[in-house]
């Protein structure tokens, strides 16, 4: 039997919202149908970011919704020597170097860039030196040529390509307002937590390639990978409180859960709307068969 390890990995930002429940029971069908094991880890690492009593209620919502971790949910806030831990070692490897640019050189560079139709990405301004500037930021070299390019299949949404060096270019890990970068963060987390399957929402592919470059400094293997279509609202965008999401009305968790895997594609009976345990038994069968192993 292989080891299943899953999470779901809120921000809390804000309390759980349609958007982070579809990803939230995404992951939890995914483990279930596994038979695996299914983790929650709070991610408030941006401190600035972060809503006093937030993660609390995201916890006690997933409750509500039958969803409960099946060990206790870790707080990134917590972890700070460890990120510093992994920092020391990724630096260690002669990758990372300091920045100095301001958001505003960076973006200048970029607009100077892009009218040459060229990339994008950070220009790398800083890669041989400050030239006199004050540190800023830490960022990770990222390979040239070919090394650059990274594929995945996703579970969900199929081969994945991305070239690190022409659409991401050398990225941060520590941040100018001193804080850890989300980045180094969940590769830290999902490695120490022995994580095997990741399953969230769309809005994150975009990551997967540098997490995985990650994982390969550090050495460490690499999880698979599924991603499933985010919500919209009416205009387009992400469901986020930036956004307007409401939050859920727990007291109706079956409504909500159904209209959830309906977002999933997720055909169940009239059945799974009676009850939690006929939606999850209903629910898990019909994962099962939607996606790949
Ligand atoms: N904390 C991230 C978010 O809420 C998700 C991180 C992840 O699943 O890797 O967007």
């Amino acid at each position: 039997m292989t080891i299943y390890r899953g999470r779901f990995a809120p921000s809390p930002t804000g309390p759980l919202h349609f958007g982070s429940l579809v990803s939230a029971l995404a992951s939890w069908l995914d483990a279930r149908a596994h038979r695996g094991t299914w983790l929650v880890r709070i991610e408030d690492i941006d401190g600035p970011r972060t809503v006093p009593g937030a993660a609390e209620s995201i916890l006690e919502t997933l409750a509500r919704f039958g969803m409960v971790a099946d060990e206790p949910p870790v707080w990134q806030s917590r972890r700070m020597p460890l990120y510093q831990q992994e920092f020391e070692r990724m630096q260690s490897t002669g990758l990372v170097y300091p920045c100095g640019c301001t958001r505003k050189e960076i973006a200048d560079s970029l607009v100077h860039a892009h009218a040459r139709h060229t990339t994008l990405a950070y220009p790398g301004t800083c890669r041989n030196g400050l030239n006199g500037k004050p540190a800023r930021a830490w960022r990770l070299r990222v390979p040239d040529g070919d090394a650059a390019i990274v594929t995945f299949d996703d579970r969900w949404q199929g081969p994945q390509t991305q070239n690190l060096a022409t659409e991401v270019g050398d990225f941060v890990l520590r941040r100018a307002d001193d804080q850890w970068a989300y980045q180094l963060a969940v590769v830290v987390d999902d490695v120490d937590q022995r994580i095997t399957h990741i399953v969230r929402g769309a809005d994150l592919l975009d990551s997967t390639a540098r997490q995985i470059y990650l994982q390969q400094c550090l050495g460490v293997p690499t999880p698979s990978y599924l991603h499933v279509p985010v919500v919209t609202n009416a205009d387009g965008e992400k469901l986020s409180k930036q956004t307007g999401a409401l939050a859920l009305d727990a007291s109706r968790p079956l409504v909500a859960l159904n209209e959830a895997a309906l977002h999933l594609g997720l055909k169940l009976s009239g059945t799974a709307a009676l009850s939690r345990e006929a939606f999850y038994a209903e629910a898990i069968k019909a994962w099962s068969e939607r996606v790949k192993r």
